[in-house]
């Protein structure tokens, strides 16, 4: 049978997940700057490798398919209890889920613009219509758009804080504007896969703000970011309700989270000197990054996250082929009336300063 007799429309209207192979170090004077992913840049804790591999003596056996202990452990963390905290692999899996859990063939899905591309595809892979909301100016969420586009055949709403790839938060007051403003028949999903670091940079408690929802919602948070296990794709979320976090169970792949990342994430937890050293060494770093670059035209947007958007004073597609061509990887993407912009990972000091000084280099070479 040929490919269009079985592959559904919806799936073949898809675009490919083309990542490629993951690029490589060109030799001991051209390391690879991964700066395209906002993977951490240090390696997990040495307990938390540890932990992974004596878990692996384990591998014959299915992994804890309820992820007991790991998610007594985010329970006891966060105060919330057990039964509504849910566990996937990577973020990414409840994020899919949340479409598999509100989404019936027809109803719309919101999602910011520019914004993490699963939320657009869980949407039409579930035969949904996905509507973009532009962000604001300055790259945070705009709760007033996305309140206005609301229309009854609205069953879910993913916004996200900080915003990737912009890197705007949502202020407090805007929270509760979209917890007051929004219907309670639909499902809100606030990804908040950069919470360290929002909580580094002063960001509203989301939880807190979420608690005075009557309507069902979720928090996805993951283990691939500020816990540098983004390999071995592990993410949890804290639903409104133990029947809303079952609903999430109900449509997760059994088995989806293995024994090696639930021993890595639960080890993690407790290395949380480690986790806060990466944190304030991402934070000090884009600082420097925004003002480095400043003097050359590159214009940071406000970032609450592990990655800054920069507006660019050249084509940005162009800037980031000549980064690639000294093996710097970072995202080029329009914005606006600009240039275009790059969306660039903060790395170790090291992967910095290879950014700053190719970005200066070229910008001076113009
Ligand atoms: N949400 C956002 C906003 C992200 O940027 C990412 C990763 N790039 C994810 C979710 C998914 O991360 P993971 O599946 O590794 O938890």
């Amino acid at each position: 049978r040929t490919a269009e007799a079985v592959v559904s429309p919806r799936i073949a209207a898809l675009s490919p997940v083309l990542l490629g192979p993951p690029p490589r170090d060109l030799g001991p004077t051209r390391p690879v700057r991964r700066l395209h992913l906002n993977e951490g840049p240090f390696p997990p804790a040495p307990a938390v490798i540890t932990a992974m591999r004596a878990a692996a003596a384990d591998l014959h056996r299915y992994p804890d398919n309820d992820g007991t202990d790991l998610v007594a452990a985010l329970a006891a963390r966060t105060g919330v209890a057990a039964e509504r905290i849910v566990l996937g692999a990577g973020s990414n899996e409840l994020l899919y889920g949340a479409a598999d859990v509100a989404i019936e063939p027809g109803d719309v899905g919101l999602s910011p613009a520019p914004g993490f591309g699963s939320y657009a595809r869980a949407v039409a892979m579930r035969g949904g219509r996905s509507v973009g909301v532009p962000v604001r100016d300055d790259g945070a969420v705009d709760v007033v758009a996305t309140l206005a586009a609301v229309t009854p055949a609205t069953r879910l709403v993913f916004v996200a804080t900080p915003n990737n790839p912009t890197g705007g938060l949502i202020s407090a007051a805007d929270l509760d504007r979209l917890v007051a403003g929004l219907p309670n028949h639909l499902l809100l999903v606030v990804d908040e896969a950069y919470h360290e670091f929002a909580r580094a940079a002063g960001g509203p408690d989301v939880i807190a703000a979420l608690a005075r929802r009557r309507g069902p919602w979720i928090v996805t948070r993951t283990f691939s970011k500020a816990y540098g296990l983004a390999g071995a794709r592990i993410g949890w979320g804290i639903a409104s309700s133990a029947e809303i976090a079952d609903a999430f169970r109900k449509v997760r792949t059994t088995f989806s989270v293995s024994t090696v990342a639930l021993a890595g994430a639960r080890a993690a937890l407790d290395e949380t000197a480690h986790m806060e050293r990466l944190v304030a060494s991402t934070t000090a770093e884009r600082e420097r990054l925004a003002g480095a670059l400043a003097p050359h035209g590159f214009r940071a947007m406000p970032s609450a996250a592990n990655f800054v958007m920069l507006t660019t004073p050249s084509p940005a597609d162009r800037l980031a082929a000549a980064l690639r061509d000294e093996n710097i990887f970072v995202v080029p993407m329009p914005w606006r009336e600009t240039a275009g912009a790059l969306r660039v990972t903060i790395g170790t000091p090291e992967d910095d300063d290879a950014l700053i000084a190719a970005l200066t280099a070229i910008a001076t070479d113009r």
